[in-house]
């Protein structure tokens, strides 16, 4: 099995609820890494327009339940890792394995932000430590060697997606139509960041979200430091 040490590319995540500024962010990374003359491959999780995704779709739009709740944290994640699976062994392996700069846009540690927070706290340690394993280990996905985890909090967030929602016209899914869910998400994603030792871009400042250069700059003094 593959060992962290094999892998000889660099894996940096973005991660965050929804309405984070994820995307945001992401886009802004990417641009700026160009501009300084870097190559990388972008991958972003789910894949909506790919085959290996029908599950998660099917999940999202509430065929297995409209609650997120309805389906188990472990059965979830499969669908998701299963995924990201495909996209490794189709799209980016080789160029991770030749040395390549690989930056995500959600990973393995939105399974541990989403269906994380459908555990409940006595068994939260024993869900993350099955899914580590059963992605980097039986999977043989590659790790992050950085985890941007975009902290935020719930109303502001809930504002961004609205925000997001009403420039794009996009229908809201099981998760983000359910406001209990995210604080949910939220607090798991602080009990990940903390142990795995994620590092956390506080976004929100005053109860409002910080400038998108000042949270990029942040994050791209992070990313300097690992690539
Ligand atoms: P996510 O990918 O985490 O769901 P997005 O990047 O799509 O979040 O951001 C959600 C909405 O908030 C978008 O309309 C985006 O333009 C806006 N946004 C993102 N970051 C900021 C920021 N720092 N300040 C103000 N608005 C922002």
């Amino acid at each position: 099995m593959q060992t962290k040490s094999e892998g000889r590319g660099k894996l940096i995540v973005l991660e965050g609820i929804d309405g984070s500024g994820k995307s945001t962010q992401y886009e802004r990374l990417c641009e700026h890494l160009s501009a300084e003359g870097y190559s990388y491959r972008k991958v972003k999780f789910p894949r909506y327009g790919e085959d290996s995704s029908a599950l998660i779709r099917q999940y999202l739009r509430g065929d297995f339940g409209s609650d997120p709740a309805d389906v188990n944290p472990y059965a979830a994640s499969v669908l998701y890792a299963v995924d990201r699976f495909a996209s490794y062994m189709t799209d980016w392996k080789d160029y991770y394995n030749n040395g390549g700069l690989i930056l995500l846009d959600r990973y393995t540690t939105s399974n541990a932000c989403h269906q994380g927070s459908k555990v409940p706290p006595e068994g939260r340690q024993e869900f993350l430590d099955w899914l580590y394993s059963f992605e980097f280990r039986l999977l043989e996905l590659p790790e992050p060697d950085l985890v941007l985890y975009l902290d935020t909090d719930i109303a502001v967030s809930s504002r961004q997606m609205a925000k997001r929602r009403s420039g794009t016209g996009e229908k809201a899914d099981i998760h983000e139509k359910n406001a209990d869910y995210l604080a949910e998400c939220l607090e798991a994603g602080h009990y990940a960041a903390e142990h795995y030792g994620w590092t956390v871009v506080h976004c929100v400042s005053g109860g409002n979200m910080r400038g998108i250069d000042d949270i990029h700059e942040e994050i791209y003094s992070k990313v300097k430091e690992v690539i």
